[in-house]
């Protein structure tokens, strides 16, 4: 499970940071709401973990813009006080579920399972992610268009995946080496350009009429011919 926290309490973040991986999690943190936007932006995460006082950008106002994106991602809201207009505010811009600081550590990790658990059950049901005539079925890692279909290793599936998420959009090559590969990893842009070309002969293979573009020196953006 891939959880994202956004806070700007450092200590209290990576402290929570360290929770996850514990309980075989891992997790990204965003110290501001614009970083914390733009990560969750990517859709690659099973549980947002949103703190409501934030620099940058609010979280309900986070929280907003990412359900106006149709990013459907549950999002746990952090709230610092006990107060009821921020809980009716944040469950009213499409937050989850809410907790009150300070929270025991342990209600936190039960919170975040129960609803990666109901991510989960929603992906089954909602299985296939799909562009023009292509379409990538997340249970089995298929990738098809009409009658032709080729199963995708699990890096190049995370890769397409997020592709699609944030189709007709830049995905930078730092992004994708950072949501793929994770930030202390050895990766380089290399080894993103190798799966890159990988998927684009199987796009070519099963003759789909979707390419990834590239912006020479950006990134790369799932787009029709
Ligand atoms: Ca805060």
């Amino acid at each position: 499970m891939k959880i994202l926290i956004v806070e700007d309490e450092k200590r209290l973040a990576d402290a929570l940071v360290q929770i996850f991986t514990k309980n075989k999690m891992t997790a990204d943190t965003s110290y501001n709401g614009i970083d914390g936007l733009d990560n969750a932006l990517s859709g690659i995460y099973d549980v947002i973990v949103l703190d409501i006082m934030l620099p940058g950008m609010n979280g309900i106002d986070v929280l907003r813009n990412l359900r106006k994106d149709g990013i459907k991602t549950p999002v746990i809201l952090l709230t610092a006080k006990d107060e009821i207009s921020d809980k009716v505010r944040g469950l009213d811009s499409g937050a989850d579920d809410y907790l009150t600081k300070p929270f025991a550590t342990e209600e936190l990790l039960a919170r975040v399972r129960a609803l990666g658990r109901r991510s989960a059950t929603e992906l089954v049901c909602d299985d296939t992610l799909s562009y023009s005539d292509l379409s990538l079925e997340l249970s089995t890692y298929t990738l098809s268009c009409k009658s032709n279909s080729v199963k995708l290793g699990l890096k190049e599936f995370s890769i397409m995946e997020m592709l699609l998420r944030n189709r007709e959009r830049v995905l930078t090559k730092e992004n994708l080496l950072v949501k793929i590969w994770g930030y202390d990893s050895d990766a380089e842009y290399n080894n993103v350009e190798v799966y890159i070309s990988f998927l684009r002969k199987k796009l070519g293979y099963i003759k789909s009429n979707v390419s990834i573009k590239t912006l020479r020196g950006v990134g790369y953006s799932l787009e029709t011919k």
